[in-house]
């Protein structure tokens, strides 16, 4: 929802205010005016001081930033048993995941969601894709109202055998099922939820279903999704089968254009991230999960070559059972320091070009840089102020700089989303935190018992 007649919100006299503005431009002893779900004004405290407002929020000693976006996070199933898995499950891991999530209720992933949504919006991320594994969206949009958050959505499909234990559908059932997410969710809480087409990944999709998906995408002037993270296995099947690599086998199918997202992004060449650019396709880049999951993110993942080339690239974390940590700026930190030593060189990856990845350039791999990523007059409130009298912000002469490389998401002090405070002093404002956790732990060891899944920690728990 646009409104720019709801109550009026003044955030004054903050420390810093990093606009991410076409100029970049930041702002020392700052203000910014909401009106409704809407940034009306931003400049500096002393030219504002004449605007009242129905509520004042204190913006002294903090940093204030864009809502953070993030690209790639299955909110849907992993907190109910996070962690659980080996670090060393290698290929086992996905039909464990998907064996779980299946046997999950509504009432789970309604639970699971909301831990997962409130982990995300406390430190920071206001903004995130769902890819799809979410299985009663119906019950789980309740999830998204109460917190608040701005999310987009989809159905997974696949009409391939598939080793992850994925429901194979005929290409029609699978067409149907992606219109039917569109047509339902797109839109849905007065715009705060957007719906795409979601087909799983290439290797477990036909040309056909890869190319209806997108097209039904177009035609509901929404966007699509995919997993391209691109295996040994699958680079070599494109090469023997079809003769090219798996992006020039993307766009054969119809399905790399500017309505496209890749996922994860990993296992391409050089000449691919340009392809990917001059078709106007985006990219998410999942770092916290690519140095777990051992991908050689700064071989495999070009993310340098991507932004050279022009590409629009943001950042995802991937599910809670994978990097097992959601918090978008610990991708961004990935992000500016990973190609620093992976390729030997310090001029990869600035901090500034890593918070733009989790800003406003993640918000246009979105295909939402209209509405977020900056603090802008016109754009939506989502907000948020790190507290900066704490010890991992001291000393502060570059924000950026310390935003970056010394902070995390435990300074997160307050968060807005579209104009609405979702996080005060630290603490969520739309559910009690502990009785959730505790609520999520019960429903993660019920769904063990159950589906008989078991793994044991390395060291003996007496
Ligand atoms: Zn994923």
């Amino acid at each position: 929802m646009t409104s720019t007649n709801g109550p009026t919100v003044k955030i004054d006299h903050v420390r810093y205010v990093i606009t991410m503005s076409p100029e970049r431009r930041i702002i020392t002893d700052g203000a910014v005016v909401i009106n409704g779900s809407d940034i009306t004004q931003v400049g500096k405290s002393s030219d504002l001081d004449y605007i009242t407002a129905d509520t004042v929020i204190d913006g002294s000693g903090m940093v204030m930033t864009p809502g953070f976006v993030n690209g790639h996070m299955h909110v849907s199933y992993a907190h109910a048993v996070r962690g659980l898995f080996p670090d060393d499950l290698g290929a086992a891991y996905l039909p464990n995941v998907f064996q779980l999530q299946a046997a999950m209720t509504a009432a789970d992933e309604y639970a699971t969601s909301l831990l997962a949504i409130t982990e995300l919006l406390k430190y920071g991320t206001t903004t995130f894709l769902d890819p799809g594994t979410t299985t009663h969206l119906d019950v789980c949009l309740d999830a998204y109202r109460n917190a608040g958050c701005r999310i987009i959505v989809g159905r997974n499909v696949q009409d391939r055998p598939n080793p992850l234990n994925l429901p194979v559908h005929s290409t029609d059932d699978a067409l149907a099922m992606t219109q039917a997410a569109i047509s339902e969710y797109d839109g849905a809480l007065d715009g705060m939820v957007s719906a795409w087409a979601m087909p799983f990944a290439a290797e477990y999709c036909s040309p056909e279903l890869l190319s209806a998906c997108c097209r039904a995408a177009a035609f509901a002037n929404t966007r699509a999704t995919l997993h391209f993270t691109n295996s040994p296995r699958w680079i070599e099947q494109c090469r023997q089968v079809h003769g090219c690599n798996p992006t020039e086998y993307l766009e054969r199918c119809g399905a790399l254009g500017p309505g496209m997202t890749l996922s994860h992004c990993l296992g391409i060449g050089d000449d691919e991230a340009g392809l990917i650019a001059d078709r106007g396709a985006a990219a998410v880049m999942c770092p916290t999960a690519a140095v777990k999951g051992g991908a050689g993110m700064t071989h495999h993942g070009r993310l340098p070559e991507l932004l050279a080339h022009g590409a629009a690239v943001g950042l995802g974390t991937d599910a809670g059972n994978n990097s097992n940590l959601l918090e978008t700026l610990r991708s961004i930190y990935l992000a500016a320091v990973l190609y620093k030593d992976g390729r030997q060189d310090v001029s990869m990856v600035p901090a500034e070009t890593a918070l733009e990845l989790g800003t406003i350039t993640g918000a246009a791999a979105l295909g939402l840089a209209h509405r977020i990523g900056s603090i802008e007059a016109g754009k939506a409130a989502d907000l948020v102020l790190f507290d900066t009298r704490r010890a991992e912000w001291g000393s502060l002469h570059n924000p950026v700089n310390s935003l970056v490389y010394n902070a995390d998401g435990r300074s997160v002090h307050t968060v807005l989303v579209n104009g609405r405070v979702r996080v005060q002093n630290h603490r969520p404002v739309f559910v009690d935190e502990a009785e959730l956790v505790a609520e999520v732990q019960s429903r993660g060891e019920n769904l063990l018992e159950r589906t008989g899944v078991s793994f044991q920690p390395r060291w003996p728990v007496v």
